[in-house]
């Protein structure tokens, strides 16, 4: 690609671009936590539609998935985990095809009262949008439509089938990017604007969520000798299972890509409730975790070991040994990927990275889960996450660089035009 078109096509995408982030901002105002994503992904299905895709949405039906490898269980029900697909098919395939993913769910954003304004209302402030959602992954979903949009506003469509994925659950069981798989969404690459840093994305860790339910023998307090305290064994099972964190952390060093971080295995007590009366031995409680493995751990090898170090905390003290909880896996059962280096589609990016930012592309590894491991794992397709600064995903006051978000744009429909290669829009379509 030459120099001029080059150029043309990073203007195309600031000419676009206060739309752009208008249309993030109404993005973010649908509050899609889980159950409720149907809304914002009947928008996108709107926007993608307008534009001329061939569309496809659906439900995620647990049946088509369950005898999956990357299926992860699920206790909910998934009426409204609707994905959408668009798709441009070219007037003739010419180079290669591709994914622009993007996952539509937001995690719940805690008491309104914590937030400068409020997590549904995206206001702008300088080079920042707050809002939930706005960097993980709003702004993304938009950079994947807006670079299609840069290329279309100069006259050009991708040589090349292009999917434009808006899927759910990737916050709680990476469902949603598996049931596109399943249904048969391939390409030769794909790209997830996950708010990266604008660090295209080595290696993931694989995560495990399960809930304990520990169960006790309800006395008055005045008798509490003769009871079972389930809050209590709760509070033991927690710090025995952060003796196994430790451990987990301490064979960092079989795992080059994470041995130089300090604690990249997070074990996490993420909910707990118990209990129904403080003068009453509580009989119950429910503890949420979250746990993180390496690539190349599988999670039912990993499960094994929870489970087995929870026996051992139960059977070391006397007053725990009826009380041996129930684990309930049931949310992300997903194992960790590394994304082979120099790739053809990485050297692309890198090169798009490189005009868009006028500096060169470095990896980064993550300590979260991505949908990256459907791609990488099941399709053998190199998965490129990168996207945007953001600070506080997942917190408070969650936000994303306006700048980072254009640069990042530049570089997919810079991409785009690499990968997949341009033909010229007939005029009569
Ligand atoms: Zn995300």
């Amino acid at each position: 690609m030459d120099d001029t078109l080059k150029s043309r096509i990073l203007e195309a995408v600031s000419d676009g671009f206060e739309e752009q982030i208008t249309f993030t901002q109404d993005l973010v105002r649908y509050p899609s936590i889980r159950g409720q994503e149907h809304t914002a992904q009947d928008f996108v299905y709107k926007a993608l539609n307008e534009r001329g895709y061939t569309m496809d949405r659906w439900s995620i039906d647990t049946k088509e998935i369950e005898d999956h490898p990357g299926f992860s269980p699920v206790t909910v029900a998934y009426d409204n985990a609707i994905n959408v697909v668009g798709i441009h098919r070219p007037k003739q395939e010419q180079k290669k095809s591709l994914i622009l993913n993007g996952h539509i769910d937001v995690v719940p954003p805690g008491p309104f009262d914590f937030w400068e304004t409020s997590p549904y209302d995206p206001r702008i402030e300088g080079d920042w949008m707050y809002g939930r959602g706005s960097g993980d992954m709003k702004a993304g979903i938009a950079a994947n439509i807006y670079a299609l949009d840069a290329l279309k506003r100069l006259g050009y469509q991708p040589a090349s089938s292009v999917f434009i994925q808006s899927v759910t659950e990737e916050e709680c069981t990476g469902n949603g990017a598996l049931s596109c798989l399943v249904r048969g969404y391939r390409a030769d690459a794909a790209i997830i604007p996950e708010p990266m840093n604008e660090m295209l994305t080595r290696a993931n860790l694989g995560v495990i969520w399960f809930q304990l339910k520990v169960r006790g023998i309800p006395v008055h307090v005045s008798d509490a000798g003769s009871g079972a305290n389930a809050i209590e064994a709760a509070f033991k099972i927690i710090t025995g299972l952060k003796d196994l964190e430790k451990e987990w952390n301490d064979r960092r060093k079989n795992y080059p890509l994470f041995a130089d971080l300090d604690h990249p295995i997070n074990f996490n007590v993420g909910k707990i409730e118990g209990g129904d009366w403080a003068s009453s031995v509580p009989a119950w409680c429910n503890v949420d975790m979250r746990v993180a493995i390496y690539p190349g751990v599988d999670p039912r090898d990993a499960a094994k070991e929870i489970k087995d170090c929870i026996d051992q905390i139960c059977a070391a003290d006397p007053s725990m040994a009826n009380m041996k909880p129930e684990i309930d896996f049931n949310g992300f059962f997903t194992e960790g990927y590394i994304l082979e280096e120099g790739s053809d589609a990485e050297k692309c990016l890198a090169k798009a990275h490189a005009s868009s930012f006028q500096s060169s592309l470095e990896t980064t590894v993550s300590q979260a889960y991505l949908d990256g491991r459907v791609f990488v794992l099941y399709d053998d397709c190199p998965c490129l996450v990168y996207g945007p600064i953001s600070d506080n995903i997942h917190g408070f006051n969650e936000r994303v660089s306006l700048s980072s978000i254009e640069r990042v744009t530049g570089s997919i429909a810079l991409f785009i035009a690499e990968w997949c290669g341009l033909e010229k829009i007939s005029s009569c379509k």
